[in-house]
């Protein structure tokens, strides 16, 4: 048996945020709350100023593999997202090529269960995120991607997207879109107003979205 001790144990789904020890027996948590330490333990883990709690998510990453992998790569991003806490994470699909075939998309997610954190992947809503043509969405579904997006390039055509839409409503699956007209935005990274022009970049306004 494992002791975690005198971390602030924060569990939003029980309630729990309070200076507690944890006890993990067998890779799993045995008990939470106040112990002798006077017990058996292999190993005894001294949390005090540390947040001990359940794996943190995050559902918009980029690993930029396969394609850019000089920025990052899937095991260099699953050790970061580890040494910072999170045990989910949902890598974007604009790498090159794009995950808008099974063939990246089971690329991805070999390497990724490799990693020792739960490495999910979206796949892109449309071809090579062109933007005219839809992915072959169930098919995608079927090989386990997490949902769909073009990430940050928007989507035109509403009659694509409104079948985007009815497609992974049937799959039960999220779609996150990045809307805007990029007609309205003089340069991208920064909302439009007194700071944007005070420093002279021109900006994207509300208006765009
Ligand atoms: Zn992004």
């Amino acid at each position: 048996m494992i002791l975690v001790k005198d971390g602030r144990v924060i569990d939003p789904a029980r309630g729990i945020d309070d200076v507690l020890d944890l006890v993990i027996d067998g890779g799993k948590i045995a008990k939470i709350g106040k112990y002798q330490r006077s017990e058996d333990y292999e190993r005894i883990i001294e949390a005090k100023g540390c947040v001990v709690a359940p794996g943190l998510v995050d559902v918009h990453v980029h690993f930029r593999d396969p394609g850019f992998t000089y920025k990052e790569d899937i095991e260099s991003g699953a050790a970061s997202a580890a040494a910072g806490g999170f045990t989910s994470v949902v890598c974007m699909a604009n790498t090159k090529p794009s995950v808008d075939n099974v063939e990246t998309l089971g690329y991805v997610l070999e390497r990724g269960a490799r990693c020792g954190i739960n490495v999910l992947t979206c796949a892109t809503i449309s071809r090579g995120m062109q933007g005219s043509e839809l992915v072959d969405m169930e098919e995608l579904a079927a090989h386990g991607a997490a949902g769909f997006t073009d990430d940050g390039i928007p989507l035109m055509d509403e009659a694509l997207v409104k079948c985007a839409m009815e497609r992974a409503a049937k799959l039960d699956l999220p779609l996150s879109f990045h809307e805007e007209d990029r007609a309205f935005i003089e340069s991208p990274g920064v909302n439009q107003g007194a700071v944007s022009k005070a420093l002279g970049l021109g900006g994207a306004p509300a208006l765009a979205e």
